[in-house]
């Protein structure tokens, strides 16, 4: 056989040549967690304003004193996946605790949020599935979606005559079933979806309601369970990676949801469970949790003020009303420029580009925590504001 000549690398050349052509050339930066919001990047110490470490758990004592008490007690990795010999005993209690928090029949742990929702949508949606997705939902519940090889109807963001229209228009057509599938806070707009109206249009069109609460948890909802908590939800999904200061998700249900993950779900079947300490730290924070209903209002209490000064000042933040605040910028430069600007003054907010968020929609995305004083939000406001009148 003549040896073929030429680069098998060009496809990645070629790619990576355009996205730095075009400033879109992703890349990584070493950073050193320092005390309270503030992170050392390239020497520098930045107030972050980027983390999703929402309540400060990452280093809490407990959460660290717990994490290392699994992995006296367990060891450091579960050694196989749930249904061969990783179910080491603290999962069922885990498990217990978090449906009773979430006032659900059943809970179940998984990796990721990211793992979860590309193994939980393909499990419940065959080819013959119609998935109403919301327009700005997460990548991960698009590739979920598109594992899936179903049909998708994409609605306009919380447009909900228009997943109604959906709804009506693709009844009698032969669909094995139909899928509602949304976040709760979403995480680039900050904006939260009307779970009243989804739980109602999941009823009057027998549809399957899927909500993503990623962002959510540990923030909203009783006890800071999620904006799911309590409710009618089919499933409902959310990550211990944000809020909960750790990592691992779970997904909540009817225990026939539950059950039927555990046997359906190849993103469960087929991966290791959760390490110990992972385990240990999700424990503490469900304890700690439910009793930080003053540090979740004094976050939202932060939120507002923030929101309100870059308003007065004539910034747009599309429609948040969380946590998380977009500062819409417009091109792919400003939000570069502004970004930039910001760490020369102390601040690190990353900008968010397409694809990421829509073309000319570029911007800030700030995320506050309760670890953020409100010297940082006044320092951050009046930066935002001197770059906006800075020639
Ligand atoms: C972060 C995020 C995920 C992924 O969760 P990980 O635990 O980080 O993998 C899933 N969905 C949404 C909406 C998210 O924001």
């Amino acid at each position: 056989m003549a040896p073929r000549s030429g680069n098998k690398y060009g496809f990645i050349d070629a790619e990576l040549s355009d996205r730095r052509k075009r400033h879109r050339l992703r890349r990584l930066r070493e950073l050193y967690p320092s005390a309270g919001a503030e992170v050392v990047v390239d020497g520098k110490r930045l107030t972050n304003f980027c983390s999703n470490d929402y309540l400060g758990l990452s280093r809490h004592p407990l959460v660290k004193q717990r994490a290392a008490d699994y992995i006296a007690r367990y060891g450091a990795g579960s050694a196989a996946s749930r249904l061969i010999s990783g179910n080491i005993e603290c999962f069922t209690g885990l498990e217990k605790r978090l449906a009773r928090l979430k006032q659900s029949p059943a809970a179940l742990l998984g990796s990721t949020g990211f793992q979860t929702n590309v193994s939980v949508l393909p499990a419940l949606a065959d080819r013959n599935t119609l998935v109403c997705s919301d327009q700005l939902n997460h990548n991960s519940l698009i590739q979920g979606i598109r594992l899936a090889r179903c049909r998708v109807a994409v609605y306009r963001h919380n447009d909900m005559a228009h997943l109604e229209g959906l709804l009506k228009s693709h009844q009698g057509l032969g669909f094995s079933r139909i899928l509602i599938v949304t976040e709760s806070v979403f995480s680039m707009d900050g904006d939260r979806s009307d779970l009243d109206i989804l739980e109602h249009l999941a009823e009057a069109y027998q549809s399957i309601l899927v909500v993503d609460d990623a962002h959510a948890t540990g923030i909203f909802g009783e006890n800071g369970m999620g904006m799911t908590c309590g409710r009618d939800i089919d499933v409902a999904i959310g990550t211990f990676g944000k809020a909960a200061g750790s990592f691992g998700a779970y997904v909540s249900g009817a225990r026939k949801v539950i059950d039927f993950m555990v046997n359906c779900s190849p993103g469960f079947i087929y991966s290791t469970a959760l390490p110990p300490a992972v385990l240990g730290a999700i424990d503490a924070a469900l304890e700690l949790i439910p009793a930080m209903d003053g540090e979740r209002e004094e976050l939202m209490e932060k939120a507002e003020w923030v929101r309100r000064q870059l308003h007065q000042a004539g910034w747009e933040t599309a429609d948040s009303s969380t946590q998380i605040i977009p500062v819409i910028v417009g091109s792919d430069e400003n939000a570069l420029d502004l970004s930039r600007f910001l760490e020369a003054n102390g601040i690190l907010a990353t900008a968010i580009r397409p694809p990421t968020v829509p073309e000319g929609r570029a911007r800030i995305r700030l995320s506050l925590t309760a670890l953020h004083t409100w010297a940082h939000l006044e320092r951050l406001t009046a930066s935002l504001n001197k770059w906006r009148h800075s020639p």
